[in-house]
C-alpha cells in the first residue's frame, strides 16, 4: 500500500514519521512519502489515486478545499467545512474525510475537563472550523478572529450559533483553542487570554514550546499542544487508510522525535 502527504510546502511535515512508525509498530507492509505539489498540480494526485498508484493521501495547505472538491463521497462534516485533509481510494472511488475534527476531539479528551465546558476558538480558517465542529452541540462556543467578519462568515457557513468576541477579548473560564499560527515562531496570543482560561489547545507548534503552552505550564492550566492534535488527526487517518486502530501514543512519540520503534507505553 502506498500513502503520502501532499502540500506546498510539505518538506517539514511529520506525517511520514508518524505513519511509518505506526506501520512498523503493527507490522504493516506499506510506504508513506512526501509529495510537494503546487496548487495547480493537485489533479495529478487525483489521477494517482484513481489509477491505483496511491491508496490514500493526507492533504495539507493549500489543497484542503481541492481535496473536498475531488472526493466522490464525503460525510456531513466535510461538506459543511468544504475541506478534506484525508482521501482514501477504494476501487478508484475517492472518499474524503477531515480528521482535524478528530484531532481536536482527541486533544479535548487529553485535557479531560467537563464535557460541556465552553470552548473559545481563536482564528477563522479551516482549523477553526474543525474546532467548532468538534464542539458543536456539546459545548457552548465562542470565537474571535483578527478579521471579525471572517469569524461571522465561518459561523454562517457552518450553520453554528456562537458568540463573536473582538480579537483581544474573550470569555472567562473557557477552553481556548488556538487555531492560528501564533506561537509557531514564539509569538504571543492576546494578553491575559491563557490566564483567564480553564484549558488550552494550541494547534500551533514549532521548534520551541509556544509561549502559550509555556504560560499554561507555569500557571497550571491543563493543555494539549500542537503535537497532541497532530497525532490525534494522524491516528484517525491511519485507521481510515488501514482499517486498523493504531495507539495514538506511537504516533505522538514519533512526532516528538522519540524512537518510532518504541512501542512500550507507560
Ligand atoms: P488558515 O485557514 O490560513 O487560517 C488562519 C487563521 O489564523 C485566520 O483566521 C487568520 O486570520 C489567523 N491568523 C494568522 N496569523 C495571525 C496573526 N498574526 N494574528 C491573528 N490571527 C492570525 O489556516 P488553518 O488551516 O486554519 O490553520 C491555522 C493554524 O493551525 C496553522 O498554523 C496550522 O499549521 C495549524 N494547524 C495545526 C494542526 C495540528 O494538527 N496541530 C492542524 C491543522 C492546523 P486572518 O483571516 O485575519 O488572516
Amino acid at each position: 500500500m502506498r500513502y503520502a502527504v501532499v502540500g506546498d510546502p510539505v518538506s517539514h511535515s511529520l506525517s511520514p514519521t508518524m505513519h511509518m512508525a505506526g506501520f512498523r509498530s503493527l507490522g504493516i507492509d506499506a510506504t508513506y512519502g512526501l509529495i510537494e505539489t503546487p496548487v495547480d498540480r493537485f489533479a495529478s494526485i487525483v489521477s494517482k489515486l484513481r489509477n491505483g498508484s496511491l491508496d490514500g493521501v493526507n492533504v495539507t495547505m493549500p489543497h484542503k478545499h481541492n481535496a473536498f472538491m475531488a472526493a466522490d463521497v464525503v460525510g456531513a462534516s466535510v461538506a459543511r467545512l468544504a475541506a478534506a485533509n484525508t482521501i482514501v481510494s477504494i476501487d478508484g472511488e475517492l472518499r474524503g474525510y477531515n480528521t482535524d475534527i478528530d484531532g481536536v476531539q482527541h486533544a479535548l479528551s487529553t485535557i479531560a475537563l467537563a464535557p460541556d465546558a465552553p470552548v473559545h476558538v481563536l482564528g477563522a480558517g479551516g482549523a477553526a472550523g474543525a474546532a467548532i465542529l468538534a464542539s458543536d452541540g456539546a459545548r457552548p462556543l465562542s470565537i474571535a478572529s483578527r478579521t471579525p467578519e471572517r469569524a461571522s462568515n465561518l459561523l454562517e457557513r457552518l450553520r453554528v450559533d456562537a458568540t463573536v468576541y473582538p480579537w483581544e477579548a474573550g470569555p472567562e473560564g473557557a477552553i481556548i483553542v488556538n487555531a492560528t499560527p501564533i506561537g509557531m515562531h514564539e509569538e504571543h496570543l492576546p494578553f491575559g487570554i491563557v490566564e483567564s482560561s480553564i484549558g488550552l489547545i494550541d494547534m500551533a507548534y514549532g521548534d520551541a514550546t509556544t509561549p502559550s503552552v509555556q504560560k499554561a505550564v507555569k500557571i497550571g492550566v491543563p493543555y494539549a499542544d500542537g503535537i497532541v492534535m497532530l497525532a490525534g488527526q494522524a491516528a484517525k487517518a491511519f485507521e481510515i487508510f488501514t482499517g486498523i486502530i493504531v495507539p495514538v501514543e506511537v504516533l505522538e512519540r514519533a512526532a516528538r522525535g522519540r524512537s518510532p520503534f518504541d512501542t512500550t507505553f507507560s
